[in-house]
């Protein structure tokens, strides 16, 4: 088995469901006592929020290249960037080490595609909903996005960073969540993508009439398959 590498802390709420999904899969996959290897390298939130908020991306790529180096350097096989809105700075990370990094973006592409869907809704942080490069990087794949209107864009973005971060998960929230899928939905998505690590915490099937592609679980599942399907053909090579 490869050993995943998790460049998490964006927040800890849902990285700590990284770690969690990794393991449940390999138990499920390898049975018995059978858990994930994995390091995880763990940042400190406010400093990456408060270069967001700067617009400091330059220097946000430099510190998590640093952190992903780290992790190639202490074992990684693969890196996982746990959170949507950082892969901004994916192709910076992905240029500091030698070993893969899975981008959220086309493992959820992949499963939107497979699930015979090509226009879905986007859930995120503004930075995600906003910004050309997750859009362009669905079209890559033959998936169109659509945002939410300007003041549900907010409503979205301000429910991640006021509460989902901070370990509140609010019934009233998710209520308001719902209605802005149902708006997508009447615009003509297909799916709607939790395009942001913390939303599946608050958001489930049940709650969206159309398939939803839950970017955490996604990264994770595509990332175990990775690490156990190279495991494979490694020990077939032995026999
Ligand atoms: N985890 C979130 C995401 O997937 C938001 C936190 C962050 O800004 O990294 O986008």
């Amino acid at each position: 088995m490869l050993t995943i590498g998790m460049l998490g802390g964006m927040s800890w709420e849902s990285s700590a469901e990284y770690y969690r999904l990794a393991n449940e899969l390999v138990r499920e996959r390898l049975g018995g006592l059978h858990s994930a290897r994995c390091l995880l390298s763990s940042v400190d939130f406010a400093d990456v929020e408060r270069l967001q908020a700067a617009g400091e991306w330059e220097e946000a790529g430099r510190f998590l290249a640093g952190c992903a180096a780290s992790l190639e350097a202490g074992g990684a096989d693969l890196l996982l960037l746990c959170t949507n809105t950082m892969h901004e700075v994916a192709d910076r990370v992905q240029a500091a080490v030698t070993v893969p990094l899975l981008h959220i973006v086309d493992v959820t592409a992949a499963a939107v595609r497979a699930a015979g869907l090509s226009r879905v809704g986007l859930l995120g942080t503004a930075f995600t909903m906003e910004r050309d490069s997750y859009r362009e990087r669905m079209a890559g794949h033959g998936v169109d996005v659509l945002v939410p209107g300007a003041g549900q864009r907010e409503l979205v973005h301000r429910v991640v960073y006021d509460e989902l971060c901070l370990g509140v998960v609010d019934d009233g929230s998710r209520a308001r969540y719902r209605e802005v899928i149902d708006d997508l939905v009447a615009a003509g998505a297909q799916g709607v993508v939790l395009g942001c690590t913390e939303i599946e915490l608050l958001i489930g099937p049940r709650d969206c009439p159309v398939p939803v592609f839950p970017s955490t679980r996604l990264h994770v599942e595509a990332a175990v398959e990775r690490a156990l399907a190279i495991d494979v053909r490694a020990t077939a090579s032995v026999q």
